[in-house]
């Protein structure tokens, strides 16, 4: 199964990919956790991303769909939430074309919609562990020590990309970018809209019961 998350950046992608790769026994693919690593590792591919990601623009689609590529490639034919991906209709395409190649499809993109407001005080609050992607918002979802994962007690940061002055260009970027990706999958019969706006709870119940589960 490939399902896709879409939606605004701080939508909660990250946190409902979580449930879903529980429920649906399934590996999830975040673009932007892949990307964060190769900065941190200093490698070629971090080299080139991390100028675009800093200013809150896209890394260029061939760089990310060779990236596809490889990761399709190590997942073989464990079950794929992707998050953080497509983000351009090139990039939705690109897939396509990649999981034609192995006999398969995208089965269902679904869309978590909410008003920019909501991104922006859900981002200023949001903090993340690095090792593992694993993300709190101060205000819904804190941790239960302050500043520190629960899992291994390491300390969470606030992304650099996640300030209000890079955050309000993400938004810009994906109004102008990612929303066609939408439309893209909704001429193939294959978007689900979920409201995104509500409690992790009240939308991972929204979430599964749109995909029926
Ligand atoms: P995210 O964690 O998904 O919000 O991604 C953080 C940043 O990584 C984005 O602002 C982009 O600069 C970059 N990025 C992540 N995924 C993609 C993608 N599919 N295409 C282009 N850029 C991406």
């Amino acid at each position: 199964m490939y399902l896709i998350l879409l939606g605004p950046p701080g939508v909660g992608k990250g946190t409902q990919a979580r449930f879903l790769v529980e429920e649906l026994d399934a590996v999830q693919l975040s673009t932007g956790d892949v990307l964060r690593a190769a900065v941190r590792e200093g490698s070629e591919l971090g080299n080139t991303a991390k100028k675009y990601m800093d200013a809150g623009e896209l890394v260029p689609d061939d760089v990310i769909l060779g990236m596809i590529r490889e990761k399709l490639e190590q997942l073989g034919d464990r079950s794929v939430i992707f998050d953080g991906f497509p983000r351009t209709t090139a990039q939705a395409e690109g897939l396509d074309g990649q999981l034609d190649e192995l006999g398969r499809a995208v089965d269902t993109a679904l869309e978590l919609t909410v008003d920019d407001q909501v991104v922006i005080d859900r981002l200023s609050a949001r903090r993340v562990h690095p090792g593992s992607g694993r993300v709190y918002n101060l205000i819904f979802n804190p941790p239960e020590r302050e500043g520190v994962d629960d899992v291994t007690g390491e300390p969470l940061i606030h992304r650099d990309d996640d300030q209000p002055e890079v955050i309000r260009n993400r938004l810009a970027v994906y109004h102008k970018q990612t929303a066609p990706v939408a439309d893209y999958y909704a001429r193939r019969g294959k978007l689900v809209k979920v409201d995104g706006d509500g409690s992790v709870g009240q939308v991972r119940d929204r979430i599964f019961a749109a995909i029926g589960r």
